[in-house]
């Protein structure tokens, strides 16, 4: 009942014109209909200024959901729990930012050229080499989307006749590129290795790992830290069955990279396991890095190929200049000394508030180094509430529901930064612990209550 999309014309006799359904009949569904219209202030609420520790939140008023908006001028200073800030490089840093305005001034804003003609500059190719390097790879193409990396990569690695094996909750961009690729797509339980395990058996003839193959490749895909849950895959259990079946493995790193490991790079630095096992790595710029793109890292064979197969290198611009220069730089402090404590500030973070939230009742999802905590609200009616409360409290969180989650999990999620003190995490706690008892979100008060 929860899983599909609810359309309108299953509802609603909505009004046929010359012979078609309105041409935005497809947004007018359940969600829209019954609780975005009362809850629409809480989603892309307009900020001004650096997204740093703090973030300024701009007032805005719409009585009616087909009008714009209006900014009323009233802006709140909030600590800033909503940005995928987890290094701290979205704010403004001295090293960061003054290369960045240099390079605006020597290299431009744009190639104005696809990567193929003379949109590949000095910079792309160095920061191609840096990424490479640090995320243990021969070799790394630059994407300007990180949504766009996944659309056009994983159609160039399967097509018709192949077979991809997706975890359940992967991210719209991994779906959207399965499915682009026109290979059969199947599902497994999240992060459930039983449930991987029956997929490849049964995918091979015979259910051996040595039986005859039935498809021309098999490509696992999975996420390093999944944003709306904060888990991490279960990287040894997933490498083991690649090696034992002999299939490929994708690893979306967008919120893993430069956030978890010893030396921040991602799942492989996590667990101890040699990169050149997982067949690609993905990620993107637009958390740790305080930038946006993406990357595809991989053998040298595979990222020459990819080059030149992949549409978004052959027909699309590079990131601009100044954002192959900031990644550059957060890369040279992630890998120096500062990079280090950054890390260590983050990994406290995450697990101080996590501890926090559930000694004070809270159901919180994820692994307890996830810098992404999932507070659970259940009842969606309620999250607008618990975003307007936690920004009278001066504090800006995202709340999420369906159909970004399911139906009956709403939730909010905290996102860490390592630019976040102490004393900034209390004050999440205490207001946390407000708002929990005002909206009967704690265990000891019953989830769910309430109006
Ligand atoms: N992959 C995953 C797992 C993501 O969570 C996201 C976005 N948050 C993307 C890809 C797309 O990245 P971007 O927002 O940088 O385009």
């Amino acid at each position: 009942f929860f899983g599909r999309r609810f359309k309108a014309n299953e509802y609603l006799h909505l009004q046929v014109q010359n012979g078609y359904a309105p041409l935005y009949s497809d947004y007018d569904d359940f969600f829209t209909r019954r609780l975005k219209l009362r809850i629409d202030d809480c989603f892309a609420r307009p900020c001004r200024g650096v997204p740093g520790r703090y973030l300024s939140v701009l007032e805005r008023t719409s009585d009616d959901f087909n009008k714009h908006y209006r900014l009323t001028g009233k802006t709140v200073q909030a600590l800033n729990m909503a940005s995928y800030n987890y290094l701290g490089f979205a704010r403004s840093n001295d090293r960061c930012s003054d290369a960045v305005e240099k390079v605006i001034r020597s290299h431009g804003l744009s190639y104005a050229s696809s990567q193929t003609c003379v949109g590949t500059s000095d910079l792309l190719v160095q920061v191609e080499t840096q990424i490479a390097a640090f995320v243990g790879k021969e070799a790394a193409l630059l994407c300007s989307m990180g949504f766009q990396t996944n659309c056009s990569t994983l159609p160039c690695l399967a097509a018709e006749e192949c077979l991809i094996l997706s975890d359940e909750l992967n991210h719209a961009s991994l779906r959207m590129g399965a499915r682009i690729s026109g290979a059969t797509i199947r599902s497994f339980r999240h992060n459930d290795m039983n449930d991987l395990e029956r997929s490849l058996r049964r995918a091979i003839s015979g259910g051996q790992p040595d039986s005859v193959k039935p498809w021309k490749k098999i490509l696992v895909v999975v996420e390093g830290i999944y944003s709306m849950e904060g888990t991490m895959c279960n990287l040894p259990g997933i490498v083991a069955l690649k090696e034992k079946y002999k299939c490929y493995l994708f690893v979306d790193e967008a919120h893993s990279i430069g956030a978890i490991g010893p030396r921040g790079r991602g799942v492989c630095d996590f667990f101890g396991i040699c990169p050149s096992r997982v067949d690609v790595l993905m990620g993107t710029f637009s958390k740790s890095f305080g930038a946006v793109g993406g990357y595809i890292a991989g053998d040298i064979g595979l990222i020459s190929k990819l080059r030149l197969s992949s549409p978004d290198t052959y027909f699309g611009e590079a990131p601009s200049p100044p954002i192959l220069k900031q990644i550059s730089s957060a890369l040279n402090v992630m890998t120096g000394p500062e990079g280090e404590q950054r890390l260590r500030r983050l990994a406290f973070n995450s697990r101080y508030l996590r501890l926090g939230l559930k000694r004070l009742g809270f159901i919180i999802y994820g692994q307890d180094d996830s810098p992404v905590v999932p507070l659970l609200i259940y009842n969606t009616a309620k999250i607008a509430a618990f975003s307007r409360e936690m920004l009278k409290r001066n504090i800006a969180t995202v709340v999420v529901a369906f159909p970004a989650t399911p139906m009956e999990s709403a939730r909010a999620r905290l996102c860490l930064s390592a630019a976040h003190t102490k004393d900034d995490l209390d004050r999440v706690l205490r207001a946390c612990d407000e708002v929990g008892d005002l909206l009967l979100l704690k265990l000891s008060s019953g989830i769910g209550g309430g109006a």
